[in-house]
């Protein structure tokens, strides 16, 4: 049997037609998948719900898990925060499912992959804060929304010597595709284990468990660097 890895869809709608209002739909980019399919797992996706007991039952059933990102921000009262200028869309009964399930897989020692704004859950889960901008709030910060094509890297980053992010990509620097605005200020218990030549934080981890956010998108990206964290994670949930 194959670890089952649930990954948590984006919300959007179907596009409206005369005589057809548009309807929500769960979205997922098929390369999520894909890479989980090439990893060696089965991935499932995750719909939300309100209801109290979903997340750890999703968490019984998954061995792993990936949380995604999306075209959306994290409230900023979760980290303690009010809505500045530069502030994008929210979709919180996403993030509130996402909070949630990431907290029980991390009560339950489930392995995480935290990819874009799934990283920065992750910060914000483990205590910490985000930039609402970062062209807005860090000053000779670049921009991190690359203009080309996400398949391709946009910018370098250095990776922390001696992090589990350098024990996975074994490599101190990589080349990542960036389609970010904000990221992570303080990273609360979670470790920086990389950055980009702007300093910006692009990847956390937690001490002692496989819980790992990269900023980045590595499922777009060619290169046994990029895939070698989904087969981290599918191996560990293996075990
Ligand atoms: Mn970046």
């Amino acid at each position: 049997m194959k670890p089952v890895i649930g990954i948590t869809p984006d919300v959007g709608e179907t596009s409206a037609r005369p005589g057809r209002p548009p309807m929500p739909r769960y979205e997922l980019k098929i390369a999520y998948a894909d890479a989980v399919l090439a990893a060696g797992g089965l991935p499932i996706v995750l719909p939300y719900s309100d209801d109290e007991s979903a997340p750890k039952q999703a968490v019984e059933i998954c061995d792993a898990l990936v949380i995604t990102g999306g075209a959306f921000d994290i409230p900023p009262e979760l980290y303690g925060a009010k809505a500045a200028g530069k502030l994008g869309p929210l979709k919180r009964g996403r993030t509130a499912y996402e909070h949630r399930v990431l907290r029980a897989a991390l009560e339950a020692d489930l392995p995480v992959l935290a990819v874009c704004g799934g990283m920065q859950l992750l910060a914000v889960e483990a205590g910490g804060t985000l930039y609402q901008d970062i062209r807005d709030e860090v000053a000779g910060a670049f921009d991190h929304e690359q203009k080309s094509d996400p398949r391709e890297p946009g910018h370098p980053v250095s990776v922390v010597a001696g992090s589990a992010l350098e024990a996975i990509v074994g490599a101190r620097e990589i080349q990542v595709n960036s389609t970010h605005h904000q990221a992570v200020k303080d990273p609360g218990r979670a470790r920086v284990c990389a950055l980009a030549p702007d300093k910006i934080v692009e990847a956390i981890e937690l001490p002692g468990k496989f819980a790992l956010g990269v900023q980045w998108h590595p499922e777009l990206l060619a290169g046994p660097e990029h895939l070698a964290l989904y087969r981290a994670l599918v191996d560990w949930a293996a075990k």
